[in-house]
């Protein structure tokens, strides 16, 4: 005898017009109302850890809300019940990067239009890993790098819609991501000459960020950050931007030791300060190595490229025709929200080359045609989503004007916030402010600046952060003893700040500052 059971069809998926719109009701009522209160709340609350997990079950349910009643109105309320725990039980444990008085790190900025865009890359849900696995995810997203490209004046070379070009772009999730598939790229170039992998070198600032060490890990040139063997760390200026002569004498003295320069990367505004490296003289130096031990060369303009496309900041991209490689995140300080970082190279063969294997599976047509691009050639996921989606709705919607006068809001309460800092007694710039960074510390005898920026944050109606870094050397250092300080960073970034936030961020800093000197 067979029994009738209520349980529905694991099937159902909820899209049906009353389960969807009874579940997007609350959700979008909630979105509104959770952007609108940023404006009140405090930036982070005191979390003791583990105090989220407790206030979620143990083990999942054994019924879900699909068994629940389905009228209209008993899904409703299902849906209403999980938006309150969303407001209950994580809002509390958030630190919300999208307050407008988040100045910690570096930004991640979102917009509506972005969330569109996930949106309707979420209900598409196709896997874009092939051109033929869905055309339109691989073609908006090859578009998309051409708009982009051209928003931020990249050369020809970075682009597919440019007569004779072999580059192109596309979207990886992270600068991390976008690093460790350039070195790879760059690695297969070497082997592909006869090059023994193990004697290939890696070189970048010791003030680059740790991604790229990172990713050299990941790669097999390193074992752990300290090891040294075969990744040079090079030191900085005095604007700790990576010395060039210090570059050069490193890569001379490795081919003298039978190794080969494989990769540089700089960064054009460092995670700490902002700083430039010098991209057109590094460029320069390098096509001057003859094509054996040429190294790759690797742009990573994560946050501060995304300026660019304001005419008045291009310079900080200038010398990009020299590189082989580049990526900017619009998911720092670009409207699009998290995770999206353009990558683009100049000779997509060898990123191809690099990461291609095709099993009987994957195998078509129009792959073996080569007129299409298979996007899983280009980093380590076979599956990708269609981010290109936010990036077009982005873009569309803002306009490139609508982006300049973004980023060049934020640089001007950022020169607000920098003028603060000069004219405060007790207060220094540590370096030059860089677009929306500045970065600071208390000018007095005793290293106190931590003690500052860990008491403006524990009033957690702001949040700044923090990094250690070498001192500009005066005549008076010892040269063999560079001194570290530690300093503030306030990031401008958020999409709703305003003047007012600036000022609650001085008023903070300026009564705690004041609170410690008394
Ligand atoms: N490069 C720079 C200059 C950064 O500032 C950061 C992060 O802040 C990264 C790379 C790493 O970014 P992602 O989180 O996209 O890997």
């Amino acid at each position: 005898m067979t029994t009738q059971s209520n349980t529905p069809s694991p099937n159902h998926a909820g899209f049906d017009e009353q389960s969807f719109l009874s579940a997007i009701d609350p959700m979008a009522k909630w979105a509104v109302e959770y952007m609108d209160s940023l404006n009140e709340r405090d930036v982070t609350a005191p979390i003791k850890a583990g105090s989220i997990r407790e206030q979620i079950p143990q083990a999942p349910p054994e019924q879900g809300m699909i068994h629940q009643p389905t009228a209209a109105d008993g899904m409703k309320q299902s849906w209403e019940s999980l938006t309150q725990e969303v407001q209950t039980i994580i809002e509390p444990g958030l630190m919300h990067w999208q307050s407008p008085r988040f100045f910690g790190y570096f930004p991640c900025g979102s917009s509506l239009p972005g969330v569109m865009g996930e949106f309707v890359c979420a209900v598409l849900n196709v896997n874009g890993m092939l051109w033929s696995s869905s055309p339109a995810a691989t073609e908006l997203e090859m578009r998309m790098m051409d708009w982009c490209a051209q928003l931020f004046r990249l050369p020809d070379q970075f682009r597919f819609d440019c007569e004779g070009s072999i580059g192109g772009g596309c979207i990886q999730g992270t600068a991390s991501e976008a690093v460790l598939s350039a070195i790879v790229a760059a690695r297969k170039l070497k082997t592909r000459q006869g090059i023994d992998r193990s004697k290939v070198t890696l070189y970048t600032s010791d003030q680059a960020h740790s991604s790229i060490v990172k990713a050299a890990m990941v790669a097999g040139l390193a074992d752990s950050p300290e090891d040294d063997s075969r990744v040079r760390l090079i030191g900085v200026d005095e604007n700790l931007a990576m010395d060039l002569d210090a570059l050069k004498d490193a890569i001379e003295q490795d081919i003298r030791d039978g190794l080969t320069p494989c990769f540089v990367s700089v960064t054009l505004g460092t995670t700490s300060t902002g700083a430039r490296d010098p991209l057109r003289e590094v460029g320069e130096m390098l096509k001057a190595i003859p094509q054996a031990n040429r190294p790759w060369l690797h742009v990573d303009a994560a946050w501060a490229g995304a300026a660019s496309v304001c005419p008045e900041h291009r310079a900080i991209l200038d010398g990009v025709e020299l590189a082989d490689s580049l990526c900017i995140n619009p998911h720092k300080w670009l409207l699009t929200n998290f995770d999206c970082d353009l990558f683009w190279v100049r000779d997509r063969r060898a990123l191809v080359d690099s990461m291609s294997i095709t099993p009987a599976y994957l195998r078509d047509e129009q792959s073996e045609s080569g007129e299409v691009i298979d996007y899983r050639d280009w980093h380590v996921p076979l599956g990708r989503r269609m981010r290109a989606m936010k990036l077009w709705f982005v873009i569309r919607y803002f306009g490139i004007e609508g982006l300049c006068s973004h980023i060049r809001r934020h640089v001007e309460l950022t020169e607000h916030f920098e003028a603060f800092v000069v004219d405060e007694p007790g207060l220094a710039m540590a370096c030059d402010r860089v677009l929306g960074l500045v970065c600071f510390y208390v000018d007095t005898d005793e290293d106190v600046t931590r003690e500052l920026i860990d008491r403006v944050n524990a009033r957690r109606r702001v949040m700044i952060s923090h990094t250690i870094v070498p001192v500009k050397r005066h005549d008076h250092d010892p040269i063999d003893e560079p001194r570290k300080r530690t300093i503030a960073r306030v990031a401008v970034g958020s999409a709703s700040v305003t003047k007012d936030d600036v000022e609650v961020l001085i008023n903070e800093v300026r009564d705690e500052l004041q609170e410690m000197l008394k």
